[in-house]
């Protein structure tokens, strides 16, 4: 629980604190490539939590990430995404020449890596092994930051074996990029097709076939990010309408006074703090070694239906203020609707879950 941390956790948030208010918040309004932040974040040590001690970085525990993700995004400030290095992500413990050819150029910020898993019902990317090299064709219709990416981690159905993640460079012949969109919340993707793509053996991450475990991996960590960032946001989401509810309305009365209006707000509190509770104690488990997957899927689902709720909330209370575009409201409503959809469907995961338990008797209560 966030009222149980350790004196070094607490020294950890203060830090965090500090750089929100000091190096993140000034930047407001401002457009970069957060190259200033990434060095502000190196000098005292937030870039290296997500990267491998083998290759410079301090490996931090879950419990070390959610503390500095959920009090960053406490103070809701722009430039988030350039706090954490680049992750391992399903690089993570790969042989050579993986390692060298992209995992560390990767995380040395040299080349850029995407995720390629969501595709067309009617395209699925598909492999056969043809001697050393695999033979790619289909799409992948969302892989976030593509457009700028040096190759893309891609979930590929490889004939007799299954699914496999493999690197596929953006230049290899027969990849081509075919779209690149923007969503709601401002992020940038695109879409690719493979056709006859030939991509060399060695660039299978692990063992042909393990490719969904491999995935999963990725994906739990970054469900967390996601649960963290979200209870940040609830709580500068309530201090705002607190704040918001202590002026006087037309009538000269405090806005907080009226009943119906505490209802709401307090709805708002609960949610937040159930959320909170929930992604503590998701983040001490997996810290002592649980296989979290299923109370990972737990925390995003609840906490981006969380955050979409008590922002949802925090707008009718603000009235129509808040919904004029520029309004931190307005922007944090994009932001956190595409949560639901990001790093798996809600219902999809629900399914998942569901699953867990009743076809692999997994996960707690
Ligand atoms: C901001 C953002 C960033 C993203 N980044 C990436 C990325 O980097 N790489 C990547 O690969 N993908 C990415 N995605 C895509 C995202 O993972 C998918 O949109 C998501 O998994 C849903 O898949 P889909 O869009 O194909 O919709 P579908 O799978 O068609 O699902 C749509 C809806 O149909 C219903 N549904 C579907 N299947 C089932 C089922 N089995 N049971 C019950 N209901 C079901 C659910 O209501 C679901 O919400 C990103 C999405 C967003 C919004």
């Amino acid at each position: 629980m966030p009222e149980q941390l350790s004196k070094a956790h607490l020294k950890l948030k203060d830090s965090a604190t500090r750089f929100a208010e000091t190096v993140l918040l000034p930047r407001a309004g401002t457009t970069g490539e957060g190259r200033e932040v990434a060095n502000a974040s190196q000098a005292i040590g937030f870039h290296q939590m997500t990267q491998p001690k083998a290759h410079g970085g301090s490996a931090a525990s879950a419990l070390e990430l959610t503390v500095v993700r959920e009090e960053l995004a406490a103070h809701n400030p722009p430039y988030l995404e350039s706090v954490f290095g680049p992750g391992p992500g399903v690089l993570a413990g790969c042989g050579e020449p993986l390692a060298s050819e992209y995992l560390v150029p990767m995380l040395r910020g040299e080349k850029r890596g995407a995720f390629g898993f969501t595709e067309p019902d009617e395209h699925p990317t598909l492999g056969r092994i043809d001697g050393d090299v695999v033979v790619v064709t289909g799409c992948k219709s969302y892989v976030t930051g593509g457009a700028d990416a040096d190759f893309i981690n891609t979930m590929v159905r490889l004939d007799d074996h299954g699914p496999a993640m493999v690197v596929i460079d953006t230049d290899t012949p027969g990849v081509t990029l075919t779209e690149r969109f923007e969503s709601l919340d401002g992020s940038h993707h695109a879409a690719f097709t493979f056709d006859e793509a030939r991509v060399p053996t060695s660039n299978i991450i692990g063992k042909p076939g393990d490719g969904l475990p491999r995935a999963m991996r990725q994906i739990v960590d970054t469900r967390l990010l996601i649960a963290a960032q979200c209870v940040g946001l609830a709580r500068w989401t309530i201090d705002f309408t607190t704040q918001h509810l202590a002026q006087p309305d037309r009538t000269g009365e405090p806005r907080g006074d009226k009943e119906g209006v505490r209802l709401r707000y307090a709805d708002m509190r609960i949610q937040t703090y159930a959320a909170r509770s929930m992604l503590y104690r998701t983040a001490r488990l997996a810290d002592a070694g649980d296989n979290i997957v299923n109370e990972g899927i737990a925390c995003k689902v609840f906490a981006t239906d969380m955050i979409t709720s008590v922002v949802d909330a925090a707008i009718q209370l603000v009235g129509g203020n808040a919904l004029v575009v520029g309004h931190p409201l307005e922007a944090l409503y994009r932001r956190v609707r595409a949560w639901r959809l990001a790093e798996g469907a809600s219902d999809v995961l629900r399914l998942n879950l569901a699953r867990g338990k009743l076809d692999l008797d997994k996960g707690i209560l």
